[in-house]
């Protein structure tokens, strides 16, 4: 890791990156991509030690309370989080402010910070967001090797329940020929509705390869999936979009066992429920 003094945290649409890299090794890491000029390696994490300085300075001159957005591009727990604990910092300045969070991780280390998370639930909204992409504990520890699994993320989104925070799943990404089947969205929207989880945000199932993560990907295929990485090649050459050949039918189940269970999944409509910042009345629909 290196650390820098960043000029600015919050985007214009109040999302912010205290880190930028990541050492989760998902094979499939979108972040990687060459068009976000990362100019160091990616797991040579970058931490913007400043950064809790910058929120308070950021949140004070702000005119009108709002959510805060963490962990879209970068996972906000990082081991590394464990001893610099910048990401608690931050979480502490939104909570005295009173602002909103949604955090979004593979992380169990969110546990370590379940008082804060709670803390801003109690005055206005936390959300917290995590991926499962495979209901297969031993595909999980290839494709995203260095996080805990999806049986832990799963007592982490019911830990969360418990603790009255909602909570949101990104059923994303689906590999072709790897995990896009109708058992693994299935086990999958099965720890979701057991976990009581209010939404499931799926973009289709496939994944997004573009220049930087592509090489990556197909280089970690070669290492345990031999030969489908050619595969790929021939089916989708340099496309943006990937899709699973099986999209249509999986996306129809994906919808029809949300709707089983009451989860959200309209994309939109889960973005108003991540990007709005409650009055007391909305707190209490969403309840
Ligand atoms: S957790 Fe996110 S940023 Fe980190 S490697 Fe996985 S996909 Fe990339």
């Amino acid at each position: 890791m290196h650390e820098v003094q960043a000029k600015s945290i919050l985007s214009p649409k109040n999302g912010m990156n205290i880190y930028r890299g990541c050492t989760h090794g998902c094979i499939y890491c979108d972040s990687r991509s060459e068009c976000y000029q990362m100019k160091h390696s990616f797991e040579d994490v970058e931490v913007k030690v400043n950064a809790p300085s910058l929120l308070s300075k950021a949140l004070a001159s702000k005119r009108r309370m709002c959510m805060i957005g963490t962990g879209s591009m970068c996972d906000p727990y990082l081991p590394i989080e464990k001893d610099l604990g910048l990401t608690r910092s931050c979480l502490e300045i939104i909570a005295h402010e009173g602002f909103g969070l949604s955090i979004l991780t593979k992380s169990d280390l969110i546990l370590r910070d379940i008082d804060l998370l709670r803390r801003i639930n109690e005055k206005s909204r936390c959300i917290v967001q995590m991926t499962l992409t495979t209901a297969d504990e031993d595909l999980c520890r290839i494709i995203e090797p260095g996080v805990c699994t999806t049986e832990r993320r799963y007592e982490v989104l019911r830990k969360m329940h418990e603790n009255g925070i909602p909570t949101i799943v990104w059923l994303s990404p689906i590999l072709p020929w790897i995990n896009d089947t109708p058992q693994n969205i299935n086990g999958i929207l099965s720890y979701c509705a057991r976990s009581q989880v209010k939404g499931v945000l799926c973009f289709g199932m496939g994944l997004t390869l573009r220049a930087g993560n592509r090489e990556y990907f197909y280089s970690q295929l070669d290492r345990s999936f031999p030969g489908l990485s050619d595969r790929y090649r021939q089916v989708y050459g340099n496309s943006y979009e990937v899709l699973s050949p099986s999209n249509a039918s999986l996306m129809k189940l994906f919808r029809d066992t949300c709707h089983m269970y009451c989860m959200m999944s309209d994309t939109d409509e889960i973005f108003k429920f991540l990007n709005t910042f409650p009055d007391p009345q909305e707190s209490f629909f969403w309840f």
